[in-house]
């Protein structure tokens, strides 16, 4: 669930395709900020190469079948193209538009992603049962002896990528004691973020709970529907989203916090858009409430790299910097070139493991190199993605979210912020 490139809000008529794509003047800027450029050196999976081809489609040059489409395909949906770009091409709102306009149905194995994203529960159950009886590796094994490109091998990778569901905290006593002064708050848990980020909503509950907030986890809720979404399968994203709005819209919450950075856009701009809920990412409204300063934090004499996806914009690097600094003796190793796609995008590091593997493997080598047993970021692919790539190495690293590490250390005799009001 990484993000990416979810510019466009919700909206009633497609944008004008051609007009957005006639905004790029070729200059070729943006070209070594991409990533998938990086990899394959070929216009073709760059910027300027799908904008070439999206023009080409809207002008009816091109049909929205065959095998160029793939560049648009490739396409990661980090919008470093657009950050890097001097002449503002909305390239977000480009590739969302092309990939709506060329999408094919779900292959098998959308479809699976999109029912397990319906049912998180099975998705917890899909891991507890793969990892209990090792049935993951037996299958992932056993695929990877069939030939290249069947769909059993595709599944064979997926299979390898599923980690084990992470351990929970211990419960926080002082936090819970302090619960529910100041309001509610709706706490987002996701689709696959339900299952392998619980760890960081434990962790979440504990912070909000120690600042005086009561968390809200209204049943019912379940994706966001980005992964549909950034395939160009806008009809499944709304199936998808819609248990999500609705058990928000009926849990009279006015706030909804995000930890996984690639379900904000969707979440914001499509699932809650144009209802009184204000979505806000974790770190950012933890930054700005008046009572965090309050919290006590136990040292941690550790030195962790901070990676921030390219789903969490500026203001959210600078928030997650901001409430990580209150932890005392952490030593903070940002990694080069923030923000930065790692591969993971969604779904995109199942289904394109040849770009999606050296991009990470590129982010772990600084990882390492830079001597840290701790790797933090806020999205839960990136997570999975990072995690699976230091497992494989062998690397001692443990991958966490912020505020994992901030609910870790939060100190047991914590003061109680209850006569703060939330933040605006
Ligand atoms: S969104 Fe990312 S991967 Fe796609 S063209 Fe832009 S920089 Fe390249
Ligand atoms: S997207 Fe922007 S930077 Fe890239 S080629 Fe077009 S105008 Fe130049």
């Amino acid at each position: 669930m990484n993000r990416m490139s979810d510019a466009s809000p919700a909206s009633a008529t497609p944008p004008d395709l051609g007009a957005l794509a006639d905004q790029c003047v070729m200059c070729g800027l943006c070209l070594p900020a991409c990533p998938t450029y990086r990899v394959a050196r070929t216009e073709a999976e760059s910027p300027r190469g799908r904008i070439a081809l999206a023009r080409a489609l809207a002008n009816g040059e091109l049909a929205p079948q065959g095998a160029a489409l793939a560049h648009l395909d490739h396409c990661l949906g980090c919008l470093s193209c657009e950050r890097a770009c001097p002449s503002g091409v909305q390239y977000g709102r480009i590739i969302d538009a092309s990939r709506a306009q060329t999408a094919a149905a779900p292959d098998r194995l959308q479809r699976l992603l999109y029912f397990f994203a319906a049912r998180p529960r099975r998705l917890q159950l899909l891991a507890r049962l793969s990892h209990g009886l090792g049935l993951h590796a037996w299958l992932a094994n056993r695929a990877r002896r069939r030939p290249a490109g069947l769909p059993q091998r595709r599944l064979g990778h997926w299979l390898a990528q599923i980690p084990p569901l992470p351990a929970l905290p211990a419960r926080n006593s002082q936090a819970i004691a302090a619960a529910g002064g100041r309001g509610r708050i709706g706490l987002f848990l996701g689709c696959v973020a339900s299952a392998f980020d619980r760890d960081t909503h434990a962790a979440a509950r504990q912070l909000l709970q120690a600042l005086g907030f009561s968390v809200v986890e209204p049943p019912g809720q379940a994706c966001c529907g980005a992964l549909a979404r950034h395939a160009g399968h806008l009809a499944q994203a709304q199936q998808l989203a819609a248990p999500t709005r609705e058990a928000f819209t009926a849990a009279q919450v006015d706030t909804v916090l995000v930890s996984a950075s690639g379900c904000l856009p969707a979440l914001r701009d499509h699932t809650l858009a144009g209802t009184s809920v204000q979505v806000r990412e974790i770190s950012e409204f933890l930054a700005a409430d008046p009572g965090f300063a309050a919290l006590a934090f136990d040292p941690l004499p550790r030195r962790a790299a901070l990676h921030l996806p390219c789903s969490l914009d500026g203001r959210g690097g600078v928030a997650t910097k901001k409430i990580l600094q209150h932890i005392p003796e952490l030593d903070i190793v940002e990694l080069p070139v923030q923000p930065r796609c790692c591969g993971a995008a969604g779904t995109h590091f199942l289904r394109h493991p040849q770009i999606a593997l050296p991009l990470r493997d590129e982010r772990i080598a600084q990882v390492r190199a830079q001597q840290v047993s701790l790797l933090l970021t806020s999205n839960i692919g990136c997570r999975l993605h990072l995690d699976s790539g230091l497992r494989a190495q062998g690397a001692a690293v443990e991958v966490l979210h912020p505020v994992t590490l901030l609910a870790r250390q939060l100190k047991a005799a914590t003061p109680t912020p209850t006569a703060i009001a939330a933040p605006a």
